[in-house]
């Protein structure tokens, strides 16, 4: 029987030798904390970073570095979640946290991911980067996961598999009989990515994450937390895999405004609630509404903030919307996604709008000479 520590030394094992070895960039911020920390705060003169002492042409002052560590906003995240915050990376989007794992763990020309299309791209544009070999184990044809075809295809250089769940593009959650295969039997780490939790019906799997040391749950304030803009993203995981990749990340990876703006935000929970009820009743209605206009053969079930659909001319229809100045996303080149397209749930009004351009679809279709 496997100890805690016995995975703790495979988690080692997976991370590349050069990343295993590298002394990090220690910044001036990150010294001065062990320093002078305890000294007041007035009595403080910060000749260190090479910043403006003159302060900013702005109203707020930004001339100083904020927190390599960022250690307010880890804490609220932590509270919230009642997650350690040694197990709390954070990242530029959680984007960034899926191009350190890359870095982190793939040794290019060497390792590879497993991927399950159709997914999220960026996994893919990731690997390329860096170098990795891609893996496919395709979802099925109604966008279950195949757990034979990840097993058939994972080898011993198989550092990372991204499970989306709920997955983009096709909506949905990944079976929890599923992941828990995955983490008993796939040999690197199992990144299950939660962009889409907060519109999900299940909890999220880091509740989870003292059991499966690895297991990486990424998260993000970019969708149901309404801070796209913000660029801040989320990766919980082992105290071993986030210390791996806050020693690769840029020093100051989260701007000053971000992290305030995220810090003040997180104490505003019901807002989030109160959106999330109404995007959810509105996908709800979208659910229903959409299948009874013609243009529409399929309304995939969806655990996210968007609806697949299958449609009966993909292409033309997302010309004819993008025409009337309403845009959607074109899936129909991904895998088994042939006439489908992807719409955010959006305001009542603005799928007011859409339904109502939907329904004249086909009429300007046929009278299209
Ligand atoms: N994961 C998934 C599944 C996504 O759809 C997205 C954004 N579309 C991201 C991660 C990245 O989100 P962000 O970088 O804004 O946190």
């Amino acid at each position: 029987m496997l100890t805690m520590k016995d995975f703790e030394e495979k988690i080692n094992d997976l991370v590349r030798p050069n990343i295993r070895a590298l002394k990090p960039y220690s910044s001036a911020r990150d010294e001065f904390k062990t320093a002078v920390a305890d000294a007041a705060a007035a009595e403080r003169i910060f000749l260190d970073a090479n910043e403006n002492s003159l302060g900013s042409p702005v109203d707020t002052d930004y001339s100083r570095y904020p927190d390599p560590q960022q250690r307010v906003l880890k804490s609220r995240i932590s509270q919230q979640k009642g997650i350690v915050t040694e197990r709390i990376f954070l990242g530029n989007g959680s984007d960034e946290a899926i191009d350190l794992l890359l870095r982190a763990f793939c040794e290019p020309g060497q390792d590879n991911i497993v991927l399950m299309p159709p997914t999220y791209g960026m996994y893919a544009v990731q690997a390329n980067i860096h170098g990795a070999e891609i893996r496919e184990a395709p979802l099925r044809p109604d966008f279950s996961p195949d757990a034979a075809a990840v097993k058939s295809v994972a080898d011993a250089r198989s550092k990372l598999l991204f499970v989306c769940s709920p997955n983009n593009p096709t909506g949905q959650c990944m079976p929890d009989a599923f992941v828990l295969d995955m983490l008993e039997n796939f040999p690197g780490l199992v990144v299950v990515d939660e962009a889409y939790i907060d519109f999900a019906r299940r909890p999220s799997w880091v509740g989870r994450l003292q059991e499966f040391p690895r297991l990486v749950v990424l998260q993000t304030l970019s969708k149901a937390w309404g801070l796209a803009a913000l660029r801040v993203g989320m990766a919980f995981a082992h105290p071993q895999v986030i210390g791996t990749l806050n020693k690769i990340k840029y020093p100051y990876n989260i701007g000053a405004a971000s992290l305030e703006i995220a810090e003040g935000a997180l104490s505003q929970q019901s807002d989030v609630q109160a959106k999330t009820e109404i995007l959810l009743a509105e996908r709800t209605r979208l659910e229903a509404a959409l299948p009874g206009l013609p243009c529409i053969r399929q309304v995939f079930p969806s655990d996210a903030n968007f609806l697949l659909v299958r449609v009966t001319d993909a292409d033309a229809m997302y010309r004819f919307l993008t025409d009337r100045n309403i845009v959607l996303r074109n899936r129909n080149r991904e895998l088994h996604c042939d006439n489908c397209l992807r719409i955010t749930v959006g305001r009542p009004e603005e799928n007011d709008r859409l339904l109502a351009t939907l329904q004249q679809f086909p009429a300007a279709e046929n009278n299209t000479p």
